[in-house]
């Protein structure tokens, strides 16, 4: 190949690139190509990159929203637990989990970790998860707010008003088969409702027109053991919607 028509080649597949094509495939053969490309008008070429037929594929597009959307909270400073937060919590799992946990706030582990639900409370809920079939790396958990409320304080309404748009980002770009609602703050807070848990737990909820399963805190069932066989219920009951969904 010459080097004119290497350059002509690189230029086209930057061109490509650079209005995100993720891989390009020629019907025709490369000769043709490269001749189609050599009578196009001549314009000054850039620096040439790497001609690479088959670049690295970006990561998928809820990835790469997720990544966008959690850069974005890392820097927030909507409300007032971003002065005493040490580390926004945004969530973390699979973008294309079937099931989204979705619990209260950081505590302090969680503010310490960045990471949402670890500790006692949160291996708990992994064993119970993992039990149901549904192992912690499967599953998306997040929490209403992304930054600890001092003193682990109940979220305040602005501050939930504020944090909100990132709790419905991450929902709409994962589009999961349910939601489970750890407690009763964020199952209240996604119903838009003041019914105490043990009403909506026996119930069939959902948020947006995503099934939800709401169900007790893993944090509450290690003061009340006695809920634990509640919850495992509930987990039955997300997992048959996950199971009808995935047939449907
Ligand atoms: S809790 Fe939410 S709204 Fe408030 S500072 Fe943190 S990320 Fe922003």
């Amino acid at each position: 190949m010459s080097d004119r028509a290497r350059n002509l080649l690189a230029r086209y597949l930057q061109q490509r690139r650079e209005i995100g094509e993720i891989e390009i495939v020629f019907s025709q053969d490369v000769h043709e190509v490269l001749s189609a490309i050599a009578a196009a008008p001549a314009a000054p070429i850039a620096t040439p990159v790497a001609a690479t037929v088959h670049p690295e594929p970006s990561a998928p597009a809820a990835t790469r929203s997720l990544q966008v959307l959690g850069e974005t909270a890392g820097k927030c400073t909507a409300c007032r637990l971003a002065e005493t937060r040490s580390t926004v919590v945004f969530g973390e799992g699979d973008p294309a989990a079937r099931v989204v946990v979705v619990g209260e706030a950081p505590g302090a582990e969680e503010d310490r970790t960045g990471r949402p639900f670890v500790g006692r409370a949160g291996k708990l809920l992994d064993q119970l998860l993992a039990s149901s079939g549904f192992p912690r790396e499967t599953v998306y958990i997040c929490n209403v707010l992304k930054c600890r409320p001092p003193g682990n304080r109940n979220p305040q309404p602005d501050e939930v008003e504020s944090c909100n748009p990132f709790l419905k980002g991450q929902l709409q770009t994962i589009g999961p088969s349910a939601i489970l609602a750890c407690g009763t703050f964020p199952a209240q807070t996604l119903l838009g409702t003041s019914q105490p848990i043990g009403r909506l737990r026996r119930s069939s909820q959902s948020y947006e027109g995503i099934p939800l399963i709401a169900t007790y805190h893993p944090a509450a069932l290690l003061r009340n053991p006695s809920w634990i066989r509640p919850v495992w219920a509930d987990l039955q009951r997300l997992r048959q919607i996950v199971d009808e969904a995935d047939v449907e």
